[in-house]
């Protein structure tokens, strides 16, 4: 035990592993966000105005009961360099952990919803393998082992390979968004009560097609994301 302490010591002498939230070099057991960060990453408080932007981006949706999101956005935070981290630096514990950390967080306040299964958003099979995975997976796979709620990543495709959505306006994004979504499991959703989970939530576009492609299924919708923006 003492041997293997002081050789990770040793490693992280040689090769220093660095919070992806503030580029500190970790410590003993921290991983992948050092402790300080755990703490005060800007939680997304549920009286605030954002928390009731993000709702009301689905108040058109009857299927979706509830609208919450981890964290707030902001260009140029820690949230972003979290994001960047999950998305273009390859490392997908990022997701896992603030997913464990998000669902740790909802068990202790009594605010897990009550659900059947975890559902996330897929990437097209062009974009999954550019990037080697889906970092919505590897956030509902955390809120998963915090649980105890089962996740899938299969139950929905993405039929169609669209641009990234940034620069577009919001209808154009719906626009662009509207029938890309199918489900490949309705047995598995139908009338199931459904956390769907997607990294960060804007406009909604990307969320309200996939409860489209689910519409007829009696499904009941929980919409999760690692971070809401500030718009
Ligand atoms: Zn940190």
């Amino acid at each position: 035990m003492k041997l293997t302490c002081y050789w990770s010591d040793f490693l992280d002498l040689l090769f220093p592993r660095c919070c992806e939230a503030c580029g500190k070099a970790l410590v003993g057991t921290e991983e992948t966000i050092c402790t300080s960060c755990r703490i005060t990453l800007p939680r997304l408080s549920q009286d605030s105005i954002i928390s009731s932007s993000v709702k009301s981006k689905f108040v058109a949706t009857p299927e979706v009961k509830d609208a919450l999101a981890y964290l707030v956005f902001t260009k140029k935070g820690k949230v972003q360099e979290l994001l960047y981290a999950l998305k273009y630096k390859g490392n997908q514990e990022v997701g896992r952990v603030l997913g464990i950390m998000y669902g740790q967080e909802l068990m202790e306040q009594g605010q897990v919803p009550p659900a059947d299964l975890i559902v996330s958003v897929p990437l097209h099979p062009r974009r999954l393998k550019e990037r080697g995975y889906n970092q919505s997976d590897a956030f509902a796979q955390g809120l998963s082992e915090a649980t105890g709620i089962p996740w899938s990543g299969a139950v929905l495709s993405r039929t169609r390979y669209t641009k990234t959505q940034t620069g577009k306006s919001r209808a154009e994004r719906y626009e662009n968004m509207s029938g890309v979504f199918r489900v490949n499991q309705k047995e598995v959703v139908k009338g199931k009560q459904i956390v769907l989970v997607d990294d960060v939530l804007t406009t909604g576009a990307t969320l309200d097609a996939c409860v489209e492609a689910m519409k007829g299924l009696n499904c009941t919708v929980y919409i999760m994301t690692i971070a809401a923006a500030q718009i």
